[in-house]
């Protein structure tokens, strides 16, 4: 019977980016997907590589910052390799920031938006804003080019069936079991974003964190040409002329309904921002449910069952984080050691895992 060297349970952006760095370090690799690959958080994310140290937490700094420089090169080999635009955008980000980042702001230059967005409001809310020179990436384009580039490498995939059982033999993994048939191998990492704490033998504690995602089509391709962020919604320009608006963060079990509501609300903040986008058609919405953790930080490592691995819980940040996660979970899959500490992310922070 056939068998691998690693399997990982779910083709999100996570087990995707995963699956090729083990391939590029010489291991056979199989992806089982319960769904088809990148049609979760990955799909619905916005796709802002967020790097600063108003808004990320302190332990992910590190992380964070490391894989924001990696992405340049992460996606353009995932271009080159798959031939297909993952639209990685520079032009950075306008902040408007809220109350509690004011106390901080004294660390970062105000950007003058007149110049920056003409088109933003004039009347716009609290006054200081500053640039951040971060990038943007579409999640969508980019989950489809690190599938097909896996696929290019020589990854395996079985998509369409559950993983129901990681399987031990004397303690150890020795492979799983979907609701179709077993699959073969001493090393598993579980990479199913907010559904991780499902699969056993251990409940890793993630929950599913819903957001709500408003997309339009603005009257002209590059009217805005910045990620801006305010305390009232986000807005992310596409080069294709799309908008995304979002994003609520809501504790709403395993439910991916829009409301009206909130669509109405992103919809009328997009149009206080911009006034230019009562123009702009709506194009789309949807919801996605964000890999959340108590502790809001991703679970990185191995667990307490010898050749059991996870890399999970990436929050509001699975984007951004995806190069810099490939790496150091292939070296601790390796047995070698991260150029990182994971300490803050070991599984072992939390009980019996
Ligand atoms: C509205 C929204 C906006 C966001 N914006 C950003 C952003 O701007 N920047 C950023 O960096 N991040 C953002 N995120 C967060 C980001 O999307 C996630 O952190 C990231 O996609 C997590 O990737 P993942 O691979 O762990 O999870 P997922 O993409 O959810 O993938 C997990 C996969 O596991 C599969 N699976 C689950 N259970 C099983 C099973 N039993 N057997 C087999 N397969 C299984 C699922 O089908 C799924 O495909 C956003 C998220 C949302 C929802």
């Amino acid at each position: 019977m056939k068998t691998w060297d690693v399997i990982i349970v779910g083709g999100g952006i996570i087990g995707l980016s995963l699956s090729i760095e083990l391939r590029k370090h010489g291991a056979r690799v199989l992806v089982v997907e319960r769904g088809e690959p990148g049609r979760e958080a990955s799909h619905a994310a916005g796709g802002m590589l967020v790097d600063c140290p108003l808004e990320t937490k302190p332990a992910l700094q590190p992380l964070a910052t490391a894989s924001a420089k990696m992405y340049p090169e992460f996606a353009h080999e995932l271009e080159v390799e798959s031939g297909m635009k993952v639209d990685l955008r520079d032009q950075g980000t306008i902040l408007f920031p809220s109350e509690e980042h004011s106390n901080r702001m004294p660390e970062f230059f105000p950007a003058s938006v007149a110049d920056l967005e003409p088109v933003l409001a004039e009347s716009n809310p609290e006054g200081t804003t500053v640039y951040l020179s971060e990038r943007s990436v579409d999640p969508r384009a980019l989950t489809a080019a690190a599938w097909k580039t896996a696929k290019n490498r020589g990854v395996d995939f079985s998509s369409g069936d559950p993983v129901t059982a990681v399987n031990l033999s004397d303690g150890e993994v020795s492979g799983i079991t979907t609701t179709k048939t077993t699959f073969l191998s001493e090393k598993v990492i579980n990479c199913a974003g907010a559904w991780s704490g499902q699969i056993g033998p251990h409940k890793f504690p993630t929950r599913p964190v819903k957001g709500q995602m408003l997309c339009l089509a603005m009257p002209k391709r590059d009217l805005i040409k910045h990620v801006i962020r305010s305390p009232k919604a986000y807005l992310i320009p596409r080069s294709d002329g799309r908008l995304l608006v979002g994003a609520t963060v809501e504790e709403a079990g395993f439910d991916k309904r829009t409301d009206a509501d909130t669509m109405q609300r992103f919809h009328k903040a997009a149009i206080e921002l911009v006034p230019k986008l009562a123009d702009a058609r709506i194009l789309e919405d949807w919801a996605g449910l964000r890999p959340g953790t108590p502790d809001d930080l991703p679970i990185l490592g191995a667990s307490a069952t010898p050749g059991y691995y996870v890399a999970t819980g990436h929050f509001r940040d699975g984007i951004l984080l995806a190069p810099v996660t490939a790496k150091v979970m292939a070296h601790v899959i390796e047995g070698s050691e991260p150029k990182y500490d994971l300490k803050a992310f070991s599984p072992s922070r939390f009980i019996g895992t």
